[in-house]
């Protein structure tokens, strides 16, 4: 399949790698909004979060707790994480990813 995360996630695109287990991949997001923003990806392809809650709810649960480690490592005093669904949401890249940004105040509502 010709999508990019999948591509990340072998390994066949480079990245910045920030974490990898059986099921999850972390990685520096190439624009970064903050200090640390890193997108963390299920290996197995799924267009947004709601698919992969549907498929493998154990995988969404992986990338939370991906992210909570993640922070800690990185001693984070506070952090959001955002799947955002949907073009008119913002997303662009169409394999289910996790936001993990934080290192700086952030405000609220986001834009
Ligand atoms: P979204 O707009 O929620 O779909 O998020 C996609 C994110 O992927 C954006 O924040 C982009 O900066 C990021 N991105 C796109 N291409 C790459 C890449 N090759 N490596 C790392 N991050 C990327
Ligand atoms: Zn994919």
């Amino acid at each position: 399949m010709d999508c990019l995360f999948c591509k990340i996630s072998r390994g066949e695109i480079p990245s910045k790698e920030i974490y990898s287990n059986d099921s999850v991949f972390a990685f520096e997001d190439i624009n970064p909004q903050a200090p640390t923003h890193i997108l963390i990806i299920p290996k197995s392809h799924y267009e947004n979060a709601s698919s992969l809650a549907d498929a493998e709810p154990e995988v969404l649960a992986a990338l939370f707790k991906a992210a909570r480690e993640i922070a800690e490592a990185q001693k984070l005093a506070g952090y959001r994480s955002v799947f955002n669904t949907g073009a008119e949401a913002g997303q662009s890249v169409f394999h289910a990813h996790l936001h993990l940004i934080g290192g700086r105040a952030l405000s609220w509502p986001p834009g």
